[in-house]
């Protein structure tokens, strides 16, 4: 047994430091980028926040709302093949070029993922997504997908420590993963003991990434646009959200009545709700991993990403970075034990 003594951040111990600057408005923050991916070599322009790969989140018609943002959505695994065809004949390009198709690591699940890949060229992302990245199964399988799909743009985790984002880079991954236990409806941490405060993962991950020529994806525990910024500042290249997008009419969840006020339900993808919807129950051998919690229902998402959007552009503007991705060069974090006055709430 061994103690790292390092104090390791998450997005409530940080604020990011204001700075001069000399832009006038927040119109003038480009939060649009550019990736040409490592292995693929395939080119991407967009505004790089993820919808999550959950049921309730990563769905069509969710990659619909926000691809006119320019945003990406992981699209969840259970869709079936006739569903994917239905959904491309449907769909003009741009949100195609917008997609991500999920997968897990089961003979089915690689046959299912190269049968929607063939559908059309112009799906070019590929979501691997296990809970635990760390397994050799799992870098065999990533690398069976890379050579299967060299022209793919894999995107594979999670993982939350740079010698784990370097072994997956190596392995086939343009695109690492991160984050293990900060998600909204997950509980890992509290079933495993396991986890790592995501700003700190972010931070070293990306450093590992970027110096193979790859990128990772701050996946989990962002809860307000802030958090979006911070993960950003940290370094992350892509930004996945579950929670902040859950609930909305896209969402495609269920809906149900309590005390008169109509809720939708949103759970972890390894919670008994998603257990029990996609393979019959949990197994006799695991605990789940997630918990089920009801919302409020929040109408179109559009509104929920202009004000991610807008938080993001007055983070840039208050630390003067002109685009997005100067944002990690221009952020200084402060280590703070206070965050926002909870006097009137959120
Ligand atoms: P959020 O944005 O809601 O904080 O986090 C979303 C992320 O939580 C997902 O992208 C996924 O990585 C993770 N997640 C989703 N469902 C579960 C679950 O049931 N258990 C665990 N441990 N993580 C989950």
């Amino acid at each position: 047994m061994r103690i790292e003594e390092d104090l390791k951040l998450g997005f409530k111990d940080v604020l990011i430091r204001p700075k001069r600057s000399t832009l006038k408005s927040r119109s003038e923050v480009e939060l649009e980028r550019t990736f040409t991916f490592k292995h693929s070599g395939h080119s991407w322009s967009g505004t790089p926040v993820i919808a999550a790969n959950m049921d309730t989140v990563g769905t069509f018609s969710m990659a619909e709302a926000l691809a006119s943002f320019g945003l990406l959505t992981a699209v969840h695994k259970h869709y079936s093949v006739e569903q994917w065809q239905a959904f491309i004949t449907l769909s003009s390009e741009s949100v195609l070029r917008h997609v991500m198709v999920s997968t897990g690591t089961s003979e089915a699940d690689f046959t299912k993922t190269l049968k929607i890949l063939s559908l059309s060229p112009l799906l070019k992302f590929i979501c691997l997504d296990v809970a635990n990245g760390y397994s050799e199964h799992f870098v065999e399988f990533l690398q069976r997908v890379r050579e299967a799909c060299p022209d793919k743009v894999i995107c594979a985790g999670n993982v939350v420590t740079g010698e784990m984002v370097e072994e997956l880079i190596l392995s086939g991954a343009d695109i690492v993963k991160v984050g293990i236990g900060p998600g909204s409806v997950c509980t890992t941490r509290v079933k495993t003991g396991v986890g790592y405060p995501q700003l700190s993962a972010v931070i070293e991950c990306a450093d590992a990434a970027h110096g193979l020529g790859g990128q990772i994806v701050s996946d989990g525990g962002c809860a307000v646009p802030g958090d979006v910024a911070k993960a950003f500042g940290g370094g992350a290249d892509f930004v996945m959200l579950g929670g902040m997008l859950a609930a909305h009419d896209e969402c495609e969840g269920t809906v149900v009545e309590e005390n008169g006020e109509k809720l939708m339900l949103f759970y972890g993808m390894s919670s008994e709700s998603a257990m029990k919807r996609h393979v019959g129950g949990v197994a006799q051998y695991r605990a789940a991993e997630g918990k089920t919690v009801t919302l409020p229902l929040r109408g179109p998402v559009e509104n929920t990403v202009r004000d991610i959007l807008g938080g993001l552009r007055s983070a840039c503007t208050y630390v003067g970075a002109e685009r997005l991705k100067e944002l990690t060069k221009r952020t200084t974090f402060i280590r703070v034990a206070e965050q926002e006055n909870r006097l009137f709430g959120q």
